[in-house]
């Protein structure tokens, strides 16, 4: 088959609309236009089947009942439906959230504003690969713990967090547990029960679904968790957020959710084999390479490395044929180092070097090998004009080095 450039390599950042699920949403755009909320007619009646499908649908992915789905605009309104729900929710028991320093601004950003408001958040240190130590959980909780947040897996470096035992320790504490699994959805098998989790943010545009749409998990028994709506109006989806529903997104949500589940098992399989490919090929072929995030425990589709030597920018230059991300997608636009990698330890000079490769369901084996002659040869062509690499070669201590000038 022709190569396509550039070659997408960004799935994390977001995903094309499985061909599948957009037809899916074809007709509820034009013939099926019902609002989900007209009880009096036909309409109505087939636009409410046709989201309460999709609701047991997502429910499925993460064993859920179809009741504890809400749909919301994205996972920035679910992460903040969740802990701004409960935070007004159960102000009365309490004032102090956990979370980790790692997480998706969404939760963070939401964090920072909870305390302008006189709320206390201890944001938990992660080891070296981003993971949250259940342990280190169990030490942070008060008698003023009202809720726990952390990340199914991170979007940056791709490490997986244990999230059965962090849920464990929630329950044994009393302590409500929500967690972002936004990139775990699909890609990791995930069961709310199983992991005792009592809040979980999806969003469809990561899993092969449009965007603009999203679900809060609200658990409904052992404990029936409440919320503070965040949003007021018609008292849709049991009042925890108004607002006609979005319908043809909303069964696209569905469509995309059933897919990821059918295909986990092959996809998860045929992407880590892929992606362990590029590494495989990147760490022989090159010197001075570092793996950002967890070697076992980390996304199948993810790869974080840092290029000692190389500007992460100037990188991306001189591979414009593929698609892929320097630190954040978020914060790519500013020159800081990405915060993420700055949490697990990574130096700024390597923060600096670092490329996230994020491969997806349309990500094929030869993509992959044009991918690593491309990574392969511009990081080596770069590294020929970079005299600091010169000098290391020659096994200089540049630490060593008295520089001049500042
Ligand atoms: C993309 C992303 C979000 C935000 O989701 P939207 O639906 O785009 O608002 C939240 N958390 C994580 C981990 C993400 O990757």
């Amino acid at each position: 088959m022709m190569l396509k450039f550039p070659i997408y390599l960004d799935y994390h950042a977001t995903t094309p609309v499985d061909p599948e699920v957009f037809r899916a949403m074809a007709p509820y755009f034009t013939e099926v236009f019902g609002n989900a909320a007209s009880r009096n007619h036909e309409f109505g009646w087939t636009a409410e089947a046709a989201v309460e499908k999709a609701r047991n649908q997502i429910a499925r992915l993460i064993r859920a009942t179809d009741k504890e789905v809400i749909f919301t605009s994205g996972a920035t309104e679910s992460n903040n439906l969740a802990i701004l729900g409960v935070a007004e929710m159960y102000r009365e028991k309490g004032n102090h959230l956990i979370t980790s320093p790692i997480e998706h601004k969404a939760v963070l950003d939401t964090c920072h504003f909870l305390e302008k408001k006189g709320y206390e958040v201890t944001y938990l240190p992660v080891d070296s690969y981003g993971q949250v130590s259940p342990e280190a959980v169990r030490a942070a909780i008060r008698p003023t713990t009202i809720l726990v947040s952390v990340m199914g897996a991170n979007n940056e470096i791709g490490t997986v967090n244990p999230l059965a035992a962090i849920g464990k320790v929630c329950k044994e504490k009393g302590v409500l547990f929500h967690t972002d699994a936004v990139q775990a959805a699909g890609k990791v098998p995930l069961d709310v029960e199983a992991m005792g989790i009592d809040l979980m943010s999806l969003s469809a545009h990561k899993m092969y679904g449009p965007k603009g749409v999203g679900a809060l998990y609200v658990r409904r028994r052992n404990p029936r968790v409440r919320l503070a709506a965040q949003i007021h109006g018609g008292g849709h989806e049991r009042g925890m957020r108004s607002g006609t529903l979005n319908v043809p997104s909303i069964v696209g949500f569905g469509k995309a959710a059933e897919l990821s589940e059918r295909l986990l098992p092959d996809e998860t399989a045929r992407l880590r084999r892929l992606r362990d490919k590029l590494w495989d090929a990147i760490r022989s072929r090159l010197d001075q390479v570092y793996l950002n995030g967890h070697p076992v425990d980390r996304l199948p589709n993810n790869l974080n490395v840092s290029f000692a030597f190389v500007e992460g920018e100037s990188l991306m230059m001189g591979m414009k044929e593929l698609a892929v991300s320097s630190g954040s997608a978020c914060t790519s636009a500013s020159l800081e180092p990405s915060y993420v990698l700055k949490a697990i330890g990574v130096g700024e000079d390597l923060a600096h070097t670092s490329i996230r490769f994020g491969l997806g369901r349309f990500t094929t084996e030869e993509e992959i090998d044009f991918a690593i002659e491309k990574v392969v040869s511009t990081v080596r062509k770069l590294r020929d004009l970079s005299p600091l690499y010169e000098m290391v070669r020659e096994g200089i201590d540049i630490k060593a080095v008295q520089w001049t000038g500042h």
